[in-house]
């Protein structure tokens, strides 16, 4: 059941907090709801959850018109095409996958005035896989100024997804190096978005503000 799932993973989430001496409640839970049914986000709706997370750019804007009567706070975490930035500003309050310049100069173009400014999160590819998307951290530090440059958007942290295959552990730590390198050059970075389903309680040992879960929020 929905209940009992999203129960036992904040019960989870609190526990892990608690093992890495980290203030209680400081690790969001974001719920990855792509290709899960409008019914299934609206049963964990109604659980509480309030964070959800869509790959899919005409799947979300579905679910998001079918849900608009809920109090949801919408994150774009999917590839982003050059030629669906407007949807994304206008559809979401958080985009995490945002790796290039062009990118972001559209969002922010596009993200209309009077709305608050639109939260990103930078996607890094941490080991320079070619087939991910996401910025390599030689060039992180260069996106973020210019991220941090656009009048529309609010740099707020880093995402990353690690390497299948390998250990997580030092993709976390990479992540997180990175992060306060950038909070300590006088950026004002709240969120390290890292930790999927099966290594979430890793993630917040190593850091993570934000975990976004899928199969382990969903099944059964
Ligand atoms: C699908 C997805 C997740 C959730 O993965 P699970 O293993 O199902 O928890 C998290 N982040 C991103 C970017 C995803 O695409």
């Amino acid at each position: 059941m929905i209940k009992h799932s999203r129960h036992s993973i904040l019960t989870r989430i609190r526990d892990a907090e608690m093992l890495a001496h980290r203030t209680p409640h400081s690790v969001k839970l974001l719920a990855v709801s792509k290709q899960q049914s409008i019914e299934a986000i609206a049963a964990l709706y109604e659980q509480g959850q309030r964070l959800f997370g869509e790959n899919y750019l005409q799947e979300a804007l579905e679910k998001q018109t079918a849900l608009n009567h809920l109090d949801i706070e919408w994150h774009f975490i999917g590839h982003i095409q050059r030629n669906k930035t407007k949807p994304i500003a206008e559809h979401f309050s958080w985009v995490q996958s945002v790796s290039n310049e062009l990118i972001a100069k559209r969002l922010n173009d596009a993200h209309p005035l009077n709305l608050p400014p639109l939260n990103i999160c930078i996607e890094v590819n941490l080991d320079n896989e070619p087939q991910k998307s996401g910025v390599s951290l030689t060039n992180l530090p260069t996106l973020a100024h210019f991220i941090q440059s656009q009048p529309r958007l609010h740099l707020r942290g880093l995402m990353a997804i690690p390497q299948a295959n390998t250990s997580p552990q030092l993709a976390f730590q990479k992540l997180k190096t990175a992060f306060d390198t950038l909070n300590n050059q006088g950026f004002l970075l709240d969120t390290l978005s890292m930790g999927m389903s099966a290594d979430f309680e890793l993630a917040i040992q190593e850091g993570s503000t934000m975990v976004r879960l899928g199969t382990a929020l969903f099944s059964k």
